[in-house]
């Protein structure tokens, strides 16, 4: 790996570190916060099915640092300006980020040794939070020294990403191509798909026509071939809904021999 160190030099009186911006007048370095230029607005969308909480955390934290840094009053205005540009352009109405801010300001009369000693009794918990309906449940938990914390299980990273695939044995949605016609055969396999693959050629070699792609090959006396040809892995997933939502865009993806049956 090669590393190279560059040195940011002072640049019209200003300099950038970390996320501040110091500039340098007369006798005084004023502050103000430092974006970086490939900064993009993107927070949680306002619309995305998650707990409130996790959508305002950044707000919240943007407030909270445009209150604590020693900032300019000038470069407070601006920050402010840009955390609502910011909730606007991911769909937040202008009053909930007006009101984030009234709330955390009032907090600082608090008595926060009280706050926190109260908190240190209470017991934290996870719910995965699958809609809004869940907090008929947690809200049962109101009163007590449970403290709820949501997680979630739909983000994008979640959906896309390939878990400990067994490579050699994998489950999830496979293709089986007809040799002579090119159509294919789309299907799910909660187990390893080598097994489905066998399944199907034994319903074949037995003349049963028990699923869609056997009854293709011994109706239309079409060829199949060897499994490195024939079988190919679309999706790794595991049984459940998930792998039937799979199924059905891949099914919509290829030419195919008709009706599956579900293993
Ligand atoms: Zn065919």
């Amino acid at each position: 790996m090669n590393l190279e160190f560059k040195m940011t030099t002072e640049d019209n009186n200003k300099i950038h570190y970390l996320n501040l911006t110091l500039q340098r007048n007369n006798n005084n370095i004023e502050l103000s916060i430092y974006r970086n230029p490939t900064d993009t607005d993107t927070t949680i969308h306002f619309q995305s099915n998650r707990p409130h909480e996790q959508k305002i955390a950044a707000f919240r934290y943007y407030i909270n640092r445009m209150y604590t840094l020693p900032i300019t009053e000038n470069a407070r205005k601006e920050e402010w300006n840009t955390i609502v540009t910011m909730a606007i352009n991911n769909g937040y109405p202008k009053n909930i980020i007006y009101n984030l801010r009234k709330k955390l300001t009032n907090r600082k009369n608090y008595n926060e040794t009280q706050e926190q000693r109260k908190e240190q009794s209470k017991k934290w918990t996870t719910f995965t939070y699958f809609s809004p309906m869940i907090r008929r449940i947690t809200n049962l938990y109101k009163d007590t020294n449970i403290i709820i914390a949501f997680k979630t299980t739909n983000t994008i990273q979640q959906q896309l990403s390939i878990e400990n695939t067994n490579r050699t044995n994998p489950n999830g949605i496979y293709k089986l191509q007809c040799n002579t016609c090119n159509r294919v055969y789309i299907g799910q396999a909660g187990r390893s798909i080598n097994i489905r693959y066998k399944e199907h050629i034994r319903y074949i070699k037995y003349n049963n026509p028990q699923s869609a792609y056997a009854a293709h090959i011994l109706q239309n006396r079409h060829e199949y071939g060897p499994q490195e040809e024939t079988l190919h892995l679309l999706k790794h997933c595991h049984k459940g809904t998930w792998m039937t939502c799979w199924e059905n865009l891949y099914t919509g993806c290829f030419t195919t021999l008709g009706h599956n049956c579900r293993r």
